[in-house]
């Protein structure tokens, strides 16, 4: 991708992008090409694809939780299930528990600009979410909730092998990484789970209502390409 394109994919965003150099060391713009691609190249004939499609069933028959009971389908995730990078959210919201996918809707759109603007697309990541049913009226998840359904994410995790996860918005990262720091001091570090690095960004719904943010979600993409760089 030209520099050209990149800028345009951040303009998108709302990011300023005429900023110097982070004290991350990477600058705006100084996206490495290939930090998506390896990850992507044949996955889709791994044979354990299969293994894969069972589990995908399994999920839509869970009924390990009450949630169950008010989702209109379970969503697994989607994207590359050998990608590098592995995006975590916390839960389907309304949108999502319609049409069966993480991340849909005009939160879904900036996540997807925010990836563009890393080179990746939803095809060289995979995106899942801690819950796989919606809580109704899109409450916070209930500890026995993700309790249940930790199960799932691990063996996603376990499967996919990502280098690097995204822990996107609070929740999400006060789940994975078993804290309750707020989320302002969780990101700009390093974090590791299982020996795979986490970094924790602001959820894209969040960035909506909070423009001035955006300046520091391109901070924290930086780190995490920063990061992936280093792997
Ligand atoms: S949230 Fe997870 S554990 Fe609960 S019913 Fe849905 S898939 Fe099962």
């Amino acid at each position: 991708m030209d520099n050209t394109r990149r800028l345009l994919y951040l303009d998108a965003m709302g990011i300023d992008v005429w900023v110097s150099r982070t004290d991350h060391g990477v600058e705006k713009g100084d996206v490495s090409t290939d930090i998506g691609q390896p990850e992507t190249v044949a996955s889709t004939i791994d044979n354990n694809l299969d293994e894969w499609q069972i589990f995908q069933e399994q999920v839509a028959a869970c009924q390990a939780c009450s949630l169950h009971e008010t989702r209109t389908q379970t969503v697994f995730g989607t994207g590359n299930p050998k990608a590098g990078w592995l995006l975590i959210g916390e839960a389907p919201g309304h949108n999502e528990d319609i049409q069966g996918e993480p991340f849909v809707g005009k939160a879904g759109q900036l996540l997807t600009e925010m990836l563009r603007a890393m080179e990746l697309n939803r095809d060289q990541v995979f995106i899942a979410n801690i819950l796989k049913c919606r809580p109704p009226n899109n409450r916070d998840p209930k500890p026995e909730e993700v309790s249940a359904c930790h199960g799932f994410l691990q063996r996603q995790i376990q499967f996919i092998q990502p280098k690097i996860i995204l822990a996107v918005g609070r929740i999400a990262a006060q789940q994975l990484l078993k804290t309750d720091v707020p989320i302002g001091k969780l990101r700009e570090k390093v974090h590791y789970l299982d020996k795979i690095p986490v970094i924790v960004i602001y959820h894209p719904a969040y960035l909506l209502r909070s423009l001035l943010e955006k300046r520091k979600a391109w901070q924290d993409l930086q780190l995490a390409i920063k990061t992936f760089r280093t792997l």
